[in-house]
């Protein structure tokens, strides 16, 4: 077994490929030795030891000292140097290092090797202010990291040393003071744990290899890893360095850079260095960091000087460095190196982090460039961060004052006057003035207010809370659970901190942070040209799923449109009843008591539906629109409030107790599963009547102006039987032959239903034999799975999340709670009786990437999506025709 790899001196045991064994930054290391790059010397203890370590009650392989001992010797002799040798004393970084970046989850310790003697060799060497200074460093970020003993009680004595001598800055301390500080800082230690500090270089070194896998179980590194799906059994490798130092003087730096910009994508040299300082300098913010790029500097119009000013030969030499390692890792690299006395080294490189905007702009460029293929390019960008793109964003360069901050619920950013309830957000859009609806928390009753609003903040409520869920699908910017803030409706005031704010008062959100800001902040459109469209062309030319969307409205169906749906997936009717000129005529439907009543009402509003679905037929220009007929149960058509009962019973002539009485009647306890969808369909069938009628009348009409014949979908919401579909089919299908005998024709049209129910899932095959297509309603079909309405499902479920006790939330990924189980199951039952059947999806699921995939993979048709989310989609469904196609390679 080889637990230790080492490398330097432009050769190495590893590779990059090495990553699961030897940790992303030793794997590197390792590549960048290879390629005969300047990089210290060191090696790495693989990350099997780690696992070794936690399965032997934290012991190690019996191999492994040895192991190191010899690596260690290597290393001294290509440093010239020997750990704890006083006339050559070398010293040496200790490092944690994953599989995958884990940003300051694990830990380091610096300037290992150096104790008394050490120190004082080292001074001989070098200066003594350097050594000392070098010392008393180790022993704060050993004593912190490895012995435990609290980082503040040494800044205690640092500050009162230089309150005694009566200077401002550690730099201000000379080699004496700092001597003096290492020699308080380990009595200090020896006083909080009752053993001195450790002398012994061998014991430092073991102290620290053990801290480093210790950490890897670190509450903060558990957490990290639990948010981000990383495995315990992964575990961390040491990665132990020949230090070299950025803080000798005038000819030495540290400092990061990365290939490209990592904000917007620009090719250059983009980074910061300190001239004189060590990593951890830049850190602390004491000093602020220089460009690195002479061009960067005169942007920014700094005054000091770039490193390709300051220092040309070594940024010759990087640039040179940086271009060869993009080229070989072709990404591009984020990367840290240090210049010792005039001598540059490499410290570290890895894939750079990007904003969407850069993601997509260095994937067409490097395409471009020939660095990579298209199919490459289309998987360097991460569907989800695309919605970035879609919204108005704020404008960097724009001054703002924060006054609160929530989650980052749904992204955009958004202006407007404040409202504090739902009629007022509609008031003042009605005014076409921009409006920000501000709740405590939203509900169903405040969907018009959403939807009037530019933007939406709440103070409680987390990432699936109702807020949350409808703005995504609304598209809206949103901040949710913006704690801080107190709302006061009935004054009209919302607080946070010192801050308050009225009615009408300006702010600006922006939902892709969680950021409040009082007043006006700048905004910036998207741009849906350039490299976006190119990439996006990319991906349709792989990806084999449709992408439609959910719509409805003719705006939304024109964005959705814009954005490149294929389709409706999804129109859902009852939104048109809500509408003030309807809701009359929906509540003498509801009301009425008998048929004939009940038809004139309809009669009022099937030429008012009949025209919305016109107005959709001619923006989609003869692609598929599937129309789902009433799904909500009766009552949330009805006023809930006393207040509202009586002033809807004296608007429609009726008795306010009669009428209360009618609404009682009509409440459900759990209307989620109550007598709403085709179960209503069926007790009232003059409601889908009137719907079919309408669809095939405005299809019809739109064919007869010369519009291209749209496809049509008739969807059935939450059936479980096939009787169910039978029935209602009956009917359209008379009113169908109705109308070919009024008008001497009908437009095609197919039949199918929503699978929304876990028995309509196992019953796909019955089910199949009449529907002609199944429309995955995952919404309703994880509420029903699990047993957790939606709407309650926020608090409650965030908890569960940090708990632990779920992983992802299956109200967002399909497959985390067996509901991909049941997809699955409908999909393999119905298509054995009918080969054609046709499969989609229309619950929110549709727009998210993990559950596109699972969808491509099961076999389905087509995604569909809020408009927002069209391009998500669109590139989520590519990524997965790539990665099958990778499998069967
Ligand atoms: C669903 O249940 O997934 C669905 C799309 O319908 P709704 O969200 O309208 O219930
Ligand atoms: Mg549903």
């Amino acid at each position: 077994m080889k637990w230790v790899y080492s490398f330097g001196d432009g050769k190495a045991d590893g590779t990059a490929a090495m990553k699961n064994l030897l940790g992303g930054k030793g794997a590197n290391l390792a590549e960048m030795s290879n390629l005969g790059l300047p990089v210290p010397p060191g090696f790495s203890i693989t990350t099997e030891v780690c696992s070794y370590f936690y399965k032997h009650d934290q012991t190690y392989p019996a191999e492994l000292r040895p192991a190191v001992e010899a690596a260690l010797a290597e290393v001294g002799t290509m440093a010239q140097g020997r750990l704890g040798d006083a006339a050559r004393p070398l010293l040496v970084s200790v490092r944690s290092g994953a599989r995958v970046s884990m940003p300051g989850m694990m830990d380091t310790v610096l300037n290992l090797g150096l104790n008394a003697e050490t120190t004082e060799g080292l001074a001989k060497l070098t200066d003594a202010r350097f050594a000392y200074d070098s010392y008393r460093r180790f022993i704060q970020m050993y004593s912190d990291v490895v012995l435990g003993v609290e980082h503040s009680l040494f800044e205690e004595i640092l500050d009162s040393e230089k309150e005694a001598k009566g200077v401002d800055l550690d730099t201000e301390l000379n080699a004496d003071d700092l001597k003096k500080i290492a020699g308080l800082f380990k009595e200090r230690v020896h006083k909080e744990l009752g053993r001195p500090f450790p002398e012994d270089v061998h014991e430092q070194l073991w102290g620290a290899v053990g801290a480093v896998f210790g950490s890897w179980n670190s509450a903060r590194a558990v957490t990290y890893r639990r948010l981000h799906n990383i495995p315990e059994e992964w575990g961390t490798a040491v990665t132990v360095q020949a230090m070299v130092f950025g803080n000798r003087g005038e000819t030495s730096a540290t400092g990061v850079a990365f290939t490209r910009d990592p904000a917007t994508g620009e090719r250059m040299l983009y980074g910061e260095f300190l001239i004189n300082a060590q990593g951890e300098d830049v850190v602390a913010g004491l000093r602020t960091p220089q460009p690195i790029a002479k061009v960067v500097r005169e942007r920014q119009g700094g005054k000091r000087p770039a490193m390709e000013e300051a220092l040309p030969k070594t940024f010759a030499e990087l640039s040179a460095i940086c271009a060869r390692l993009e080229a070989h890792f072709r990404d591009m690299q984020d990367l840290e190196f240090t210049v010792q006395e005039g001598k540059l080294f490499m410290l570290q490189t890895r894939n750079g982090k990007r904003t969407a905007e850069a993601a997509l702009k260095i994937a067409v460029d490097m395409e471009r460039e020939g660095l990579i293929d298209k199919q490459t390019a289309i998987g360097r960008v991460d569907p989800s961060a695309l919605d970035q793109l879609l919204h108005p964003t704020l404008d960097p360069s724009a001054q703002k004052e924060q006054i609160a901050i929530g989650l980052a619920a749904s992204p955009g950013a958004a202006t407007g006057e404040i409202a504090f309830t739902a009629d007022e957000a509609e008031k003042v859009a009605a005014e076409r003035r921009d409006v920000i609806l501000v709740r405590t928390e939203t509900s169903p009753e405040d969907i018009h207010g959403m939807h009037a609003a530019r933007g939406i903040l709440t103070a409680r409520g987390g990432m699936t809370s109702h807020a949350a869920v409808v703005a995504r699908g609304m598209g809206r910017p949103c901040v949710s659970g913006a704690g801080m803030l107190k709302i006061d409706i009935a004054n009209g005031v919302m607080t946070a901190g010192k801050h308050v704010l009225k009615r009408g008062d300006i702010i600006t959100i922006d939902g892709a942070t969680g950021c409040v800001y009082k007043g006006r902040v700048g905004l910036r459109q998207p741009e849906l040209t350039g490299d976006f469209s190119t990439l996006m062309g990319w991906a349709d030319s792989i990806r084999h799923l449709k992408v439609r969307t959910n719509a409805d409205t003719p705006q939304d169906a024109a964005t959705a449109r814009k954005f490149g749906a294929e389709g409706i997936g999804l129109c859902r009717t009852e939104h048109m009843f809500f509408d003030e000129h309807r809701i009359v005529a929906v509540r003498q439907m509801i009301l009425a008591d008998e048929e004939s009543e009940r038809k004139a009402a309809l009669a009022k509003l099937l030429p008012m539906q009949r025209h919305d679905f016109e107005e959709i037929f001619k923006v989609m220009e003869g692609l598929p629109v599937t129309i789902r007929l009433l799904d909500p149960p009766l009552h949330e058509f009805l006023p809930q409030s006393e207040q509202q009962i009586s002033a809807v019973a004296r608007d429609m002539g009726w008795g306010f107790v009669e009428l209360r009485a009618k609404v009682n009647q009509l409440h459900e306890s759990n209307p989620m599963l109550g007598h709403r969808g085709v179960r209503l369909g069926i007790t009232y069938p003059e409601i889908y009547e009137m719907q079919a009628r309408a669809i095939l009348e405005a299809a019809l009409n739109v064919e007869a102006a010369g519009g291209v014949p749209v496809q049509l979908e008739i969807m059935i919401p939450l059936v479980a039987w096939k009787q169910e579909l039978d029935r209602v089919k009956e009917r359209i299908d008379a009113i169908a032959a109705a109308i070919t005998t009024e008008r001497g024709k009908v437009p095609s049209y197919m039949i199918g239903t929503m699978i929304e129910l876990p028995r309509a899932a196992l019953q796909a095959a019955q089910i199949a034999k009449s529907a002609e297509f199944f429309s995955f309603g995952t919404n309703d079909l994880t509420q029903t799975t699990i047993g957790i309405s939606r709407d309650d499902a926020g608090m409650f479920l965030t908890d569960y999340l940090n708990k632990g006790v779920i992983t992802r939330d299956p109200f967002v990924t399909i497959d985390a709670a067996g509901v991909g189980e049941l997809v699955k199951i409908a999909a393999q039952r119905g298509r054995s009786v009918r080969a054609n059947l046709k499969l989609g999806i229309c619950g929110e699921h549709g727009g998210d990437p993990d559950s596109i995939r699972f969808c491509h993979e099961t076999g389905l048709d087509y995604v569909s999506c809020s408009p927002f989310r069209v391009p998500v989609a669109r590139l989520a469904a590519a990524q997965a025709a790539l990665a099958s196609i990778n499998e069967v390679d």
